[in-house]
């Protein structure tokens, strides 16, 4: 579509009320974009966008992409879905729909507006990955009748509508695979590994570690994540991806057991529980593809990204955060 009267592009963020949409908001009008937000705060939060509620190339539109969607943008990012597992187990049909549904919708905007539109993908479409680490040809090792299922295959589901689109319809897609994500703005209470242990620590509560702590994870820092994606979506029509987005640094989840309570200075005992079922026992992203097609990888280290992880759930969380399981 034609670009606006001042040429300034007009991207659509959806999820852009969440922990990685809000950061890449920020991103996009600090370069100058116009954005608009659409998300229906299922996990995302005003808190995370009320700095820009002012901002003259902001605007909120509060809306479920499960249903159809009719406005005006340049380009389309597509972030909205629960990421947590407590969150998308916590009613999974509607995780199912918010992927898949969601995709349809998106792409018919994109389809009628003849705009690029980025799909946020994740490792969780390798599954519990037979092969280590995962390059972008692997197809993974996914239970389609699970707990997690209905956000791996909808995600999965998800960019089998983005190529078809792009094959069929000769939409210019973009897709990115983002692993473990963590940095101010998650939620407290999310469940999520990361947030978990530093609340724990920061509390002196217990910090649960699901199974023996050996399972592996790689973290990679939101200010890297949104580079990456911002990256991809400013390629040529021929880049499309799938690429993977994360940090390689592999970690076992007691070695970040131990480095969150050590840079913290808690005390805080380990508490072992349950490992929930079809957890996967390792990931670590090839990022050989990003790395020579898009010039990107990550910058920020564990360490330093967590201290600034910490800072943020020091300041603002420890008051008012709701206690996890
Ligand atoms: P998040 O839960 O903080 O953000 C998701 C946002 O989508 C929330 O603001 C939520 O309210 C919104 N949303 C959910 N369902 C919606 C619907 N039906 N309609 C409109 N909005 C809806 O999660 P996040 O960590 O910021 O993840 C953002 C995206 O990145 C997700 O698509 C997720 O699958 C993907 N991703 C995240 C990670 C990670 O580690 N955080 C890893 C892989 C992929
Ligand atoms: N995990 C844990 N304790 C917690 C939360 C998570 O040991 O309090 C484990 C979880 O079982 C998994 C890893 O940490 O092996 C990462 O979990 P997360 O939910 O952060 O992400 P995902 O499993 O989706 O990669």
């Amino acid at each position: 579509m034609a670009r606006l009267r001042d040429n300034r592009t007009r991207i659509l963020v959806t999820g852009g009320a969440g922990f990685i949409g809000s950061h890449l908001i920020d991103r996009l009008l600090k370069r100058g974009n116009e954005v608009l937000c659409v998300d229906n705060l299922f996990t995302g939060s005003k808190r995370n966008i009320d700095h820009l509620t002012t901002h003259p190339r902001f605007e909120f539109m509060r809306h479920d992409v499960t249903s159809p969607l009719y406005v005006e943008v340049d380009e389309i990012y597509n972030l909205a879905c629960p990421a947590s597992p407590v969150h998308y187990q916590h009613d999974p049909v509607q995780t199912t729909k918010t992927s898949v549904y969601g995709a349809i919708n998106i792409l018919g905007l994109a389809k009628r507006l003849k705009c690029k539109v980025f799909q946020a993908s994740t490792s969780e479409v390798y599954g519990d990955p037979a092969i280590h680490p995962q390059p972008e040809t692997y197809w993974g090792n996914v239970n389609p009748i699970g707990p997690r299922s209905c956000y791996n295959e909808a995600k999965r589901c998800a960019e089998t509508l983005f190529f078809d689109y792009h094959r069929q319809h000769g939409l210019e897609i973009k897709v990115a695979r983002i692993f473990n994500t963590f940095g101010p703005r998650m939620h407290p209470a999310d469940g999520r590994v990361v947030s978990n242990f530093i609340v724990q620590a920061l509390r002196g509560d217990p910090i649960t570690i699901f199974g023996d702590g050996s399972q592996t994870r790689s973290f990679c820092y939101v200010d890297d994540v949104v580079d990456g994606l911002i990256r991809l979506m400013d390629t040529g029509p021929d880049v499309i991806g799938p690429f993977n987005i994360g940090n390689p640094q592999e970690f076992s989840i007691t070695g970040l057991a131990g480095m969150i309570t050590r840079m913290i200075g808690s005390e805080s005992k380990i508490a072992y529980r349950d490992l929930p079922q079809d957890d996967p026992r390792r990931r670590q992203p090839d990022i050989s593809l990003a790395r020579s097609l898009i010039e990107w990888e990550p910058t920020v280290s564990l360490e330093t990204g967590l201290h600034k992880t910490i800072d943020y759930f020091r300041d603002r969380l420890l008051d008012v955060a709701p206690r996890m399981r």
